[in-house]
């Protein structure tokens, strides 16, 4: 079928729309007529071609309705709403165990660009393949084929386009908080860079019941946003003796840490900040070369934690937080704000810049 697809391709700033084919959904898949996908950090790196093969149609936070199911899925029919999360086996030890993010073939299946099989899904006009199966998605197009453990159903009454950051960048802020961390009433947690993962820890640790729930950024406005969104104390990254001040928040330094940046002495920070028995937790890697303080890790019997995913399971993790915002208790749509699908290009050099913490783009 003819569909709508934003393509990325070398030496370009950001996806262009192009008209491509799209095969129909193979055994064990599912056609999906996307409604709105969110743009992550992830599709920025991956867009670079650093990730990725290209030329490819990025897309991991998508949702929408279900237009044809293949042959031997079951579970799903036509017209049922989803969120599309990542990709993963169903047969490995982590995947029988509710963590798919750390399946066994989570790299191949979810970066690869293509089906398990090597097949891809999309075409140009004239035949030229274009990589397909971005975190079994592709979701920056009208419709998508994706593997059926892709897909997360929801209720049909839930807007997509506030839903469907839920597939990744707040299911990782969340999960971080509730399945790695879990982060229980009167601990205490810091969280480094408050953007779209960072905010939804801190909506989570309020919502967990955390005692302190300290945000660091050098963004002051999304300090404040942070304040609003549950955070009980807020620094600039360029406070003098930052990680003192940190500490003197409970006198003994944090429970925990959660480093959603990339910078290396934002690592060293994380650490420095923590509790006798405290985890750093990290959601990316430190850019550059970085190592640990290793007497501090040993003497305090402190842990570096790296997280994927949030350890979530996205059937279980995915509808709970649907219902926690649907309750008033967990206030994500805060974080995102629309565009039309055509206008990618825009959204792309926005959150780029930091003008925007979670961009969505509406196909309909
Ligand atoms: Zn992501
Ligand atoms: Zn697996």
């Amino acid at each position: 079928m003819r569909i709508s697809a934003a393509v990325s391709r070398p030496q370009t700033p950001a996806p262009v729309l192009e008209a491509l084919e799209l095969e129909g959904p193979r055994r064990g898949e599912l056609l999906v007529r996307i409604a709105a996908a969110g743009i992550c950090h992830t599709d920025l790196h991956a867009h670079s071609g650093r990730l990725s093969p290209l030329p490819i149609v990025l897309g991991h936070e998508g949702a929408g309705h279900i237009e044809a199911v293949g042959e031997g899925v079951e579970g799903f029919a036509r017209g049922d709403a989803v969120i599309l999360s990542g990709s993963s086996c169903g047969a490995c030890p982590h995947c029988t165990s509710g963590l798919p993010s750390y399946c066994d073939e989570a790299m191949p299946r979810n970066f690869g660009g293509r089906r398990p099989d090597g097949s891809v899904a999309l075409a140009t006009g004239d035949g030229s393949p274009i990589h397909s199966h971005f975190f079994g998605q592709s979701s920056f197009a009208t419709y998508a084929v994706v593997p059926e453990r892709t897909a997360v159903r929801i209720d049909s009454n839930v807007p997509l386009e506030v839903v469907a950051p839920l597939g990744c960048g707040v299911l990782t802020g969340a999960g971080s908080v509730i399945e790695s961390l879990r982060v229980g009433a009167g601990s205490t947690l810091a969280i480094f860079g408050v953007g779209a993962v960072g905010l939804s820890a801190v909506m989570a640790a309020r919502l967990v019941g955390a005692e302190r729930i300290v945000a660091i950024d050098t963004n002051l406005s999304r300090l404040e946003l942070a304040r609003q969104l549950g955070a009980t104390d807020g620094f600039a990254a360029n406070t003098e003796d930052l990680v003192d001040r940190i500490r003197e928040v409970t006198g003994r330094g944090m429970n925990y840490t959660l480093n959603t940046t990339t910078h290396p002495d934002v690592f060293t920070s994380a650490i420095d900040c923590l509790a006798m028995r405290g985890v750093a937790a990290f959601v990316t890697a430190p850019r550059g070369d970085w190592s640990p303080h290793m007497f501090k890790m040993l003497s305090g019997g402190r842990m570096l934690r790296g997280i994927l995913g949030g350890d979530a399971a996205p059937r279980k993790l995915i509808p709970q937080l649907i219902r926690y915002w649907q309750q008033g208790r967990f206030p994500f749509d805060q974080l995102v704000k629309g565009y039309p699908f055509e206008d990618i290009g825009q959204a792309f050099a926005e959150v780029a810049a930091g003008l925007v913490i979670k961009p969505v783009l509406r196909m309909t």
